[in-house]
């Protein structure tokens, strides 16, 4: 879609670092990282917020959370859990409009982070 961040992200026009990409997301690192290594699961195809995944879409892009959770995790020792939270629509505080995962990992020293 057009003028759409992350669509352009998919699409390579603008630069993000990739934690893990295939044929139905790409999971790159938040540009504002609430602790090191938050990390956002993004479906390929432009769908707005969780109101327009059809059954097939979510259980595609919802079943690949614990591989790419592990593969944070195994990535630093002192990760010791993980938030996981979407938001949808401005009232949730939704400020991308094409539909993203967090993946905030949590510390053993607890950070301070929001
Ligand atoms: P939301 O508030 O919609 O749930 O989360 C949007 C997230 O996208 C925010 O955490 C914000 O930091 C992140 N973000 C916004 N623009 C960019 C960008 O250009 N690149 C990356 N990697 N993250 C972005
Ligand atoms: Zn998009």
């Amino acid at each position: 879609m057009e003028d759409c961040i992350f669509c352009k992200i998919i699409n390579g026009e603008i630069p993000s670092y990739t934690v893990y990409e295939d044929d139905v997301v790409k999971a790159f690192l938040d540009i504002s990282q609430n602790t090191p290594g938050h990390t956002l699961v993004v479906p390929k195809k432009h769908v707005q917020d969780i109101f327009e995944y059809d059954s097939d879409l979510a259980a595609a892009v919802f079943s690949r959370l614990p591989k790419i959770a592990r593969a944070i995790r195994d990535s630093n020792p002192d990760i010791k859990g993980m938030n996981i939270l979407n938001n949808n629509g401005a009232v949730a505080y939704q400020s991308v409009f094409h539909s993203h995962i967090h993946l905030i990992p949590r510390y053993s020293d607890q950070d301070d982070f929001g």
